[in-house]
């Protein structure tokens, strides 16, 4: 969000100098800078350890199981924290092990992304009233459903490295 009026008293901001970011808003009553702000969320591959990937069935995207589970970070909360909930909320699964994957801008969203990789043991899932429906598929096989439906280019980087960390290849 770039920022015309102060959040805190309501004036209209003016622009000023601030060192290499350039001109940026500023509020001469609060004397502070207003940088933009945008959503931060993470995006988390989750993996059994039977090598299949619990993936989300959205109806309004496709008919398949196909997206990873995502949210936006609380305020308060580390990007780790809101990874492990996130699974737990919308898959009812624990995790065991969290691999940072680094962090990507989607432009279609303007959001930064943290993606992730995590690891739980297979079991039922118990889903969120969010979702439509979710289930396990082979890793390998994942790619036939998930891409280019719903193309999300950090959703395949994660996928590439879960591939090359496991040593797996896509079945084609
Ligand atoms: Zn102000």
């Amino acid at each position: 969000m770039n920022y015309r009026f102060c959040p805190n008293c309501g004036k209209r901001l003016t622009l000023r100098p601030a060192g290499d970011d350039g001109q940026v808003p500023y509020c001469e009553a609060c004397e502070r800078y207003w940088f933009a702000t945008f959503p931060s969320c993470v995006i988390v591959l989750v993996a059994n350890e039977q090598q299949e990937l619990a993936l989300i069935h959205q109806s309004y995207l496709s008919d398949s199981f196909d997206v990873f589970v995502s949210g936006f970070i609380a305020s308060g909360e580390s990007a780790e924290e809101t990874a492990v909930r996130e699974v737990q909320e919308e898959l009812g699964l624990e995790v065991q092990q969290l691999i940072s994957t680094g962090t990507f801008w989607y432009p279609d969203a303007g959001q930064l992304m943290h993606g992730f990789i995590a690891y739980t043991k297979k079991a039922p899932l118990s889903l969120s009233d969010e979702l439509d429906g979710a289930g396990w598929v082979p890793a390998a096989e994942a790619h036939r459903t998930m891409f280019p439906v719903t193309a999300s280019p950090p959703a395949y980087a994660i996928y590439e490295t879960y591939l090359k960390n496991e040593n797996l290849k896509k079945k084609e």
